[in-house]
């Protein structure tokens, strides 16, 4: 979950639009079809709910919700709930089409979504919370389901509301028991082991693939990371395991950095216990912008979007920059790492582990068979390391970018199951 007002929410650039001008390039790259294109280019269901809530001082509030579902033409639509205040739908149908190519590039067999309710759930009592979210679940209840759509957690959103929207369809569907419907439910529930840890692990196994290519020794490499919450600390944890050392970390009250390296274990144990990797002992303080400049291997945005920009791209000196968090990079700042032989693994690929074990957590409520954790962990390398290397082999083939590559890569496949599937009637 997010401790600060973030995500797409906070630019001012229009997402839609960001997500549009994506979607062009790589159908001018790849020649496409101008019917196909239009058929990609707005989400096929975008559903806006009125939910009226009895807040607990005995007034009755009302908060829009939505829920868009970009494509299904490779699986049921895939994609989480964010709850924010100033979320927008265009923002949800950006990352609707986002989850679509997130979910080709894995390749795994959903297509894209995304939902949300426009509320602070931070002004929220869990009594008012919940009410709001089962009021959501019962006006969406009609177009999600086990086979059609299946939502997940994302920004401001965890176990807890995952865990509401299961009992609340199942009630309403039958009366039964329905894990399958949601993911990033709680252990108890149906969860999956390995979910917290995936989004991390996932880009661990991009960044070793990586290296590889760009022949890096992961034992002399150094990392520097934006943002140490969920997804950070994970990543630095499982690029630390391959023998690289962090040299800086942040969050949002400030930035530590110590050039002979920082236990990832350590930092987190602080951050428990004072709220911030600030102050940390024997680190200097650092703020966030001289982090993202500062010499490394490998530099790890996982925070906020629009951080890398035409501004200071120039001065980014990492050899890979591994995209944990949404959006970090705009367009131009793109163009400028390239020419500077910057790799970027961009955020459909490297933070797609995330959705690979919730497709994992699905499979297994299907079946009620439950996995190991090795299980799980083995599986997730074997699929992100398939798709580091679909990507990189896309990026050679067209001479682009990873991030254009990457959307190359998923356009093509979405189209080839349109096409395939054909249209009806
Ligand atoms: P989180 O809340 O756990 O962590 C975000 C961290 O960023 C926090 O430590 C916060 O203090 C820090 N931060 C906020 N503002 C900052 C600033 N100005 N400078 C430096 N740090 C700042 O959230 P998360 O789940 O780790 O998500 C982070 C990013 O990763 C988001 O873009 C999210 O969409 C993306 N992501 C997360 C997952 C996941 O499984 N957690 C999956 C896919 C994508």
């Amino acid at each position: 979950m997010l401790e600060t007002a973030k995500g797409s929410t906070a630019s001012m650039i229009n997402p839609f639009e960001v997500a549009l001008k994506q979607l062009d390039e790589a159908a001018k790259l790849i020649k496409l079809d101008k019917g196909l294109h239009q058929v990609l280019a707005s989400p096929k269901r975008v559903l806006t709910v009125s939910l009226p809530v009895k807040m607990d001082k005995g007034e009755i509030r009302v908060f829009t919700g939505y829920r868009s579902q970009h494509n299904d033409a490779r699986g049921p639509y895939k994609g989480g709930i964010r709850y924010h205040p100033q979320g927008t739908i265009d923002e949800g149908k950006a990352l609707s089409m986002w989850m679509t190519w997130k979910c080709a590039v894995a390749d795994i067999p959903y297509g894209g979504g995304k939902g949300g309710i426009i509320c602070n759930p931070k002004e929220m009592s869990d009594g008012e919370l919940e009410r709001m979210t089962r009021r959501y679940a019962y006006a969406i209840a009609d177009i999600i389901g086990p086979h059609t759509d299946i939502p997940a957690p994302d920004v401001y959103t965890g176990g807890k509301e995952m865990a509401w929207i299961m009992d609340t369809y199942s009630a309403l569907k039958g009366n039964f028991v329905q894990p399958e419907i949601i993911t990033g439910k709680p252990i108890a529930i149906g969860g999956s082991l390995g979910r917290n840890e995936a989004t991390g692990r996932g880009l661990g196994f991009t960044v070793r693939e990586a290296a590889k290519k760009l022949k890096i020794n992961m034992k002399t490499a150094t990392v520097a990371v934006e943002g140490f919450g969920n997804a950070g600390q994970f990543a630095s944890q499982f690029v630390e395991e391959q023998g690289a050392k962090v040299i800086a970390a942040s969050d949002s009250r400030g930035g530590v950095y110590n050039k002979a390296g920082m236990e990832v274990a350590a930092l987190r144990k602080h951050k428990e216990r004072t709220g911030s990797v600030a102050g940390f002992p024997g680190a200097k303080s650092m703020s966030n912008e001289e982090l993202l400049e500062i010499e490394c291997t490998i530099l790890i945005p996982a925070a906020l979007e629009n951080q890398i920009t035409g501004k200071n791209a120039g001065k980014v000196k990492a050899k890979i920059m591994a995209e944990a968090a949404n959006g970090p990079t705009t367009p131009e700042a793109d163009d400028i790492l390239y020419r500077n032989k910057i790799m970027i693994i961009p955020d459909i690929l490297a933070n797609g582990g995330g959705v690979t074990v919730s497709y994992f957590e699905w499979l297994q409520n299907l079946r009620r068979d439950y996995w190991t954790e090795a299980e799980v962990n083995e599986r997730l390398d074997r699929n992100i390391t398939k798709a580091f290397l679909d990507v990189y082999d896309t990026h050679e083939k067209y001479s682009v970018n990873m991030r254009k590559a990457s959307t190359v890569l998923a356009v093509n496949r979405v189209v080839e199951a349109v096409k395939i599937r054909g249209l009806w009637p």
